[in-house]
């Protein structure tokens, strides 16, 4: 499903973000990607979205070398792929259903189904009673939630979420840590980039431990000292 084999990514500017990373991620896994800031956690998860590309090596996803797109065809790849950001990225003009909404219509499904598969997800999120409020409206955490709607909206098989809980406090924190694992109690594979170790700890899954730009341990269960 997701193979990195021997990834190196240096930035101009001479960086040397990863050095020679080799991870295999199957179907249905939920991955943490833990280490200290500067580690190179946010290089990995943007190598999986083709926002960075590799400066050598491969990076496989869903069988396809990410590395060797074409910027015509990186649309393709993120509509396979569910992206959470620290910072939500809603569309602050837009409510919370049309925000939703907006990633199918560019995909041009008809509205019918967008009404039937938008009601869906925000029951799923727990934020259906909130579909036409607008962000500023929102608390942090049902921004966030709202960000992961609009992510699975399509039916990833991947959920890719960088820093999901950064700008959280611990409540809502758990409030979007319980959706994500729904999510990957549903199947999709969740990968996601933390530096929360009250998370890490708490809810156990595999643990991909990052330092210096190399993977310095990986643990299924593991807590987020990589033990
Ligand atoms: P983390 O997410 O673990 O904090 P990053 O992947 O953001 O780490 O950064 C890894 C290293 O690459 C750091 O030394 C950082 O300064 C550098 N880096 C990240 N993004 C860029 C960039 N766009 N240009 C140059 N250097 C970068
Ligand atoms: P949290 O402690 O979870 O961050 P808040 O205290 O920000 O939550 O918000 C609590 C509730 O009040 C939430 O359900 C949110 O929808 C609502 N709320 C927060 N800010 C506003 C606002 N500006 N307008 C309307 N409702 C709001």
């Amino acid at each position: 499903m997701i193979e990195m084999k021997q990834v190196f990514k240096k930035y101009p500017g001479g960086s040397k973000a990863l050095q020679g990373l080799n991870v295999s991620i199957a179907q249905g896994e939920f991955v943490y990607v833990v280490g200290p800031s500067g580690a190179g956690k946010s290089t990995f998860i943007k190598m999986l979205y083709a926002e960075e590309r590799a400066s050598a090596g491969k990076v496989l996803v869903n069988q396809v070398d990410v590395t060797k797109l074409s910027a015509r065809k990186v649309p393709f790849l993120r509509r396979q792929l569910g992206v959470v950001f620290q910072d939500y990225k809603l569309l602050p003009k837009k409510s919370v259903y049309e925000n939703v909404a907006y990633a199918l219509e560019v995909i041009e499904k008809d509205q019918k189904f967008i009404k039937q598969r938008v009601t869906e997800v925000l029951k799923l999120v727990g934020l259906a009673t909130k579909a036409k409020r607008f962000p500023h409206e929102l608390s942090g955490g049902e921004q966030q939630r709202v960000a992961i709607a609009r992510a699975i909206v399509n039916q990833p098989k991947i959920v890719i979420a960088d820093e999901p809980t950064g700008n959280l406090d611990p409540t809502t924190t758990w409030e979007v840590m319980k959706v994500l694992e729904a999510i990957n109690a549903q199947g999709t594979t969740v990968i996601m980039a933390t530096h929360n170790r009250e998370v890490v700890d708490g809810m156990r899954h595999r643990v991909v431990r990052i330092e210096k730009g190399r993977i310095v341990s990986d643990r299924a269960g593991g807590d987020y000292n990589g033990y």
